[in-house]
This record gives structure tokens, sequence and C-alpha cells, in this order.
């Protein structure tokens, strides 16, 4: 294999992503001006034509007031709508099906007030042991709300084990909720076969699609689970604390019997201003939506999943393999016998871009990597440090320089 420096600079004219469409932060360290960035599964970069836009947006208010709501060049009003099509596509989803509103962890619990209905026997939450904590913490208060002992009613499983688990004790499950890929070790799991699983077994199944989106196509209404909710500021590249996604299998589509909690929003849009004291929900996924949406935080998902449709996810994916797959075999060469693991899958189809490596001090390790050389990693204490190449704008010069700054700040904290 080629390592040298201007051996991946070929590969890049080869390959070159779109790179250009995004503000690449400058670096902090080191011998190029900017920053080699892999922490697109924590924070994306922002896309250059999200200023542009959301100034458009901004004007509108500016220029219209009150009668933005439906005079503005995007009318706030059916504002939510502009997204739904390009967030469908990109999740392989109905438009009926998906809706782009509130945060993750709101939608979580707003699907789950839907969804987790503990019933005799059947009251179990199967999580992954290694969940991201505010799933954990998502689903251990809704187990209590409903008046359960969390530390009996949340099964904490490692996710090789959870065919066995539902095997055997399937019918104490009400609900299966996992991470699509694992944000800790970047596995990815076989969505399809554990959804049916699990639903095989009577469970509803959830997903938690944080790491996945924007990662790893998604074909939600043929995988067929009931309910799935992600964020948009990792891989989908629409800002801090961005506006959230879910999705509702179209079998549940207009469910009367169905809890829902509601507000202004859940009513059908053409006699919502009639201020009718009693709400006549619509057949679809906006029946769970609760608030009118903030427009200026809505923009930034609409410019972003824009970007995605245009490309295509199959495309990004390919590139995506290309990338990391690159990465992984410079470490493998550049850091021989070094005390370095790789905690993700090896095959590329149990895994999305990251890497997670088991290294000495992650904290340390991760530090040393930005200030002394440009190259944006993300540290989970103790000992993980994770390296996400993203296909919409990492480089394989920028996994060059991660892999050859990785062998020298582990010799340095070894
Ligand atoms: C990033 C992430 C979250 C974050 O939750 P917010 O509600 O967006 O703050 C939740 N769950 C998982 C699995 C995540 O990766």
């Amino acid at each position: 294999m080629d390592t040298t420096e201007s051996g991946a600079r070929e590969l890049d004219q080869g390959d070159p992503g779109y790179r250009d469409r995004f503000a690449i932060p400058p670096a902090e360290g080191g011998a190029y001006p900017e920053a080699a960035y892999f922490a697109g599964n924590s924070l994306g970069l922002q896309p250059l034509a999200v200023r542009e836009e959301l100034l458009e947006d901004l004007d509108d208010w500016a220029r219209l007031g009150v009668e933005g709501h439906l005079g503005a060049r995007r009318p706030w009003l059916p504002y939510h709508s502009l997204l739904t099509g390009t967030a469908a596509r990109l999740v392989g989803a109905l438009p009926s099906e998906t809706v782009i509103m509130n945060s993750l962890t709101i939608n979580l619990h707003l699907l789950m007030v839907s969804f987790y209905r503990p019933e005799g026997e059947r009251t179990k939450i199967v999580i992954e042991d290694s969940a991201f904590p505010s799933d954990s913490y998502a689903v251990r208060s809704q187990a209590r709300f409903h008046g359960l002992d969390p530390d009996s009613a949340v099964v904490r499983l490692d996710a090789a084990e959870i065919p066995d688990f539902l095997d055997s004790e399937g019918n104490t499950v009400a609900l299966v909720l996992l991470g699509g890929v694992n944000y800790l070790t970047g596995e990815l799991l076989d969505i399809p076969a554990i959804t049916a699983a699990g639903q095989a077994v009577g469970a509803v199944v959830g997903w938690d699609l944080a790491h996945a989106v924007g990662n790893v196509p998604l074909r939600l209404h043929a995988w067929g689970p009931d309910f799935a909710a992600w964020c948009s500021y990792k891989y989908l590249n629409s800002g801090p604390g961005a506006v959230a996604g879910a999705f509702v299998h179209e079998r549940h589509l207009g469910d009367a019997r169905l809890p829902r909690f509601e507000g202004w929003w859940s009513t059908e849009e053409a006699t919502r201003f009639d201020m009718a004291p009693v709400s006549r929900p619509p057949s679809t996924v906006e029946a769970w939506q609760v608030s009118n949406p903030p427009i200026l935080a809505m923009s930034p998902v609409r410019t972003s999943l824009r970007i995605f449709d245009e490309i295509g996810m199959d495309k990004l994916r390919a590139r995506s393999i290309r990338l990391t797959g690159y990465l992984e075999k410079l470490l493998d060469e550049i850091v021989p016998g070094r005390p370095i693991t790789v905690l993700t899958p090896r095959e590329p189809e149990h895994r999305g871009c990251q890497l997670s490596l088991r290294v000495p001090d992650a904290d340390e390790v991760s530090r040393r990597l930005r200030f002394d050389h440009g190259v944006y990693t993300d540290a989970r204490k103790p000992d993980v440090v994770r390296i996400a190449p993203v296909p919409l704008y990492s480089t394989y010069h920028d996994c060059w320089r991660a892999a050859n700054a990785v062998a020298t700040v582990i010799g340095e904290v070894a």
C-alpha cells in the first residue's frame, strides 16, 4: 500500500468529495492551515449555503413581520413540510411517515408515549449496554412514569445477546430501543433483522438513528420498525442543537387508539386556525407534532438535507467505505505494534464511517492530536478516541494526517 503523502494527494484528485461546499475550521496546530476534521459524528461542519439561506429567512421576518406566516418566500406556516421530502428520501420512508421536529430525546419521549405501553408481564425495555446516556435516562424515566422500577424494567444487553434474550424472554419485552450505529464503537447493527426478531415476539421496535442518519443508507419503510428518531447536528451538519427527525411506520398512522401528547401543530393544517377546542389529527406522523417549529433553526436543516438529496446517500456511502478503509489500512501500516486497538468492526457492512480506537489516556491523545497536529477527533473517557472521516468533506489527505499524527502521539503518550 502507498502510505506516502503524495499518494494521499493523488487519491484526492481522483475522488475529491464535496469539501468546497463547507466551512472548514482553521487548524490550531501542525503544518497545515486547515483542520483535518474527524468530529462530524459529534458536530458536523457548516455548509456554506446555510448562511445565505438563513439570512433570507431572517430578512423575511424583518420585511414581513407576522405576514411571513403566509407571505415569506418560504412561508412559516407549512415550513416543516419543506423538509419532509428530502428527509423521507434520506431515511427511506414515506413522506407521511417522516417529520422534522423538536430535538432527539424529546422525540424519543413523545414516541414512547405512544409505543411504550407496558401491560401485564410485558413491561421490559431492551437497550444496549453501551447505549448513549440520554437514551438510557429517557427509558428509565419512562419506566418510572408507568410506576415501574427502572432497575428491573430496563434490560441492558450487548447487541450480540439480544437475539437469545428475545428467544427466551421475548414475552416480557414491551419495547426494543437501540442505536442503529453505536455511538461509542461505531458498530452498525442489522436493523432489519433485529426489527423482525423483536416484532416476532410481540415487542415494539424503535431505533435511535443519531449516528446512522447521513452515515449509512436507511430503508425504514421497508425494514418496518414501529418508530425511529434522529438528531440533525451530527452527520446532517445542521448546526448545534439542530431540529431533529421522527419516523412512525405507516401501519400506525391514523390509529386513534394510540395515546399521543398533542398541541396545536397536532391538528390538521386546513382547520388549525378555526381555533376549535378539539383537535382533528391528520393520518400522518405530523399528528405527533406539538408546537409550531423554530423557523430559524429549521432553515439549516432544510439546506443540509438538500445537499444529501442532490448527491445521494448511496454515492456518499460508497465514498465513505473508500475513505474509512483507507484510514484503517494506514493505521494498520503506520502504527504497527503500538498499543492500539480498533473497537469498530473490521467489515464495512458492520460499521459506518467512524473508527473507534482504544488508546492510553483518550483526553490527552485527543488534545495532542488537535493542538500539535490540527487533527480533530473526540475523546470518550477513559480510553476511546473516535475518528470519523465524513464523505462530504473529509479527504484522503486528512486521513493521512490523522494516521501519522496518531502514530506520533501514541508513541508520546504510551
Ligand atoms: C447525540 C445523541 C443524542 C443526543 O440527544 P439530544 O436530545 O439531541 O440532546 C441522543 N442519543 C444518541 C444515541 C446520540 O448519539
